[in-house]
């Protein structure tokens, strides 16, 4: 039987991406649709314009540190509209890059939405029908907002970058990484801002320690951060919207950005009628291989909402094209994923949080907290954590978390040794780079605790 491609995609966002052009380079026959914007969550509404908004909002504090440091500079007023343009202008180029890519590495291009219609073949938007060997679906995922009285005055992070102006008040509303990145960036931007979260500390999941220092820096900030709050209502009041909370507070807000949580674009692909499984969140059920249950039909990225982080869905799409084109069965590894979360101060991580090993195994931890050089000069009470998780038995480092500014940058490079099975020893025969915050890393000598 013949196709049109050896392989069709459906998403054009980091992994599907990945995935068509690698397999093209390799000598497959492929396609690619989009039917947004190419670069997917990560380049245009995601990783990238966060990051770029992270950089923008931290100047405001640096102006008062290089003040301390004896420059005789005053801070100025944030122009928001300059700041956007250059942003978009950012994106566009982005965007470009990600259309010659593909074209370069000769995957055809459809700017249209597609579904599966068969095990071989996909209609897209203009009624056309594409037919291929294997079909890769890396359709990513969306914000949800939970339903509630009010709720369409919410937005989204979708909507942050195309506010056309800075609102003077925001209410953000989450504990995760996206509503704890836009409390930073809006607070530092200038913008009165509010969190509510409904649990007892944000960042469930990481580091009681290390997300008991981020919470409490935010606060530091400025941040109003409620524990233990959710929305109860919303309503409109001429620009502004008045929040009832349940913890009886009730206030006016310019702007309420939901982050809680996002589910993955699997609905109308046809997926139904064709008898792929979806799991309870929506996603596509993958085996190890990425593959469905429908032995043509492969899906990578959040869209299977296994680790929904853009490393990880390019990994899965490489895993992908290993397996299927070059006859070489591959997994994408999930363990041990280095990450960061990009709220001020920045945490790194990596491995087991205390909580999770000491449930495993007997453990040893390491750690310091401390006022670093640079921002103690400047009179800042900023702290920050460095802590090692290790395996009494193995002397493995089972677990690195950070919390400074530039813990991103110092993870990354962590995360090679615990991927590797660094053990404390080899950590301390590390000589430490002097004078860094995370010298303390290789410092640290007695636990300040067991487990
Ligand atoms: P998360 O799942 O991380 O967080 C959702 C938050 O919203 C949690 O605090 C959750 O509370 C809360 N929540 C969920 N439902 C409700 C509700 N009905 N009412 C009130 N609060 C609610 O989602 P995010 O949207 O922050 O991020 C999605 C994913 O994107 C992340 O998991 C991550 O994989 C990825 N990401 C990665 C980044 C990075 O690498 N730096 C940056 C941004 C996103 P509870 O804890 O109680 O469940």
């Amino acid at each position: 039987m013949s196709f049109d491609y050896d392989l069709f995609v459906i998403g054009g966002g980091s992994g599907g991406v990945r995935a068509a052009r690698v397999a093209a380079a390799g000598g497959a026959k492929v396609a690619l649709a989009e039917e947004d914007r190419y670069g997917g969550t990560c380049v245009i509404r995601g990783c990238v314009p966060k990051k770029l908004m992270v950089f923008a909002s931290e100047y405001s504090g640096m102006v008062e540190d290089a003040q301390a440091y004896g420059w005789d500079i005053q801070p100025g007023a944030f122009d928001w509209g300059a700041f956007k343009g250059k942003l978009e202008a950012e994106l566009d180029r982005l965007e470009g890059i990600y259309r010659n890519l593909l074209k370069n590495s000769g995957v055809e291009s459809f700017d249209a939405r597609a579904k599966l219609l068969d095990a071989h073949t996909v209609e897209l938007s203009d009624g056309s029908r594409k037919s291929a060997k294997h079909i890769l679906i890396a359709t990513g995922g969306r914000p949800i907002v939970p339903e509630f009285p009010g709720s369409d005055l919410a937005i989204t992070s979708n909507d942050i970058f195309h506010l056309e102006k800075l609102p003077e008040s925001i209410l953000i509303v989450g504990g995760g990484y996206i509503a704890c990145e836009f409390a930073g960036i809006m607070n530092g931007l200038g913008v009165k801002t509010t969190q509510y979260y409904r649990g007892a500390q944000i960042l469930r999941g990481f580091d009681d320690e290390a997300r008991g220092l981020v919470s409490e820096e935010m606060c530091q900030s400025g941040i109003d951060l409620h524990l233990g709050t959710n929305v109860i209502e919303m309503t409109s009041e001429g620009d502004k919207i008045r929040v009832k909370a349940t913890n009886g507070d009730e206030a006016l807000f310019d702007q309420v950005m939901y982050a809680t949580g996002r589910a993955p674009n699997a609905d109308d692909l046809g997926l139904e009628d064709l008898g792929i499984e979806r799991g309870r969140k929506g996603e596509i059920v993958v085996d190890k291989y990425s593959q469905t249950g429908m032995p043509s039909v492969y899906a990578i990225g959040d869209v299977t909402d296994r680790v929904n982080l853009t490393p990880v869905a390019i990994r899965e799409g490489m895993a992908f094209v290993e397996t299927v084109f070059n006859g070489n069965p591959t997994s994408p590894d999930h363990d041990l994923i280095p990450t960061a979360i990009f709220t001020q101060p920045e945490m790194g991580t990596v491995g087991l949080s205390e909580e999770e090993a000491a449930k495993q195994e007997p453990i040893e931890v390491y750690a310091t907290s401390f006022k670093p050089m640079q921002q103690a000069f400047a009179g800042r009470a900023q702290r920050v954590l460095m802590k090692l998780i290790v395996s009494k038995a193995s002397r493995k480092v089972l677990g690195c978390h950070i919390v400074a500014p530039g813990a991103g940058e110092m993870i990354q490079l962590a995360g090679i040794a615990v991927k590797m099975g660094a053990t404390k020893e080899d950590f301390d025969r590390t000589v430490a780079v002097h004078p860094t915050m995370s010298e303390e890393l290789v410092t640290m000598k007695t636990p300040v605790r067991t487990a």
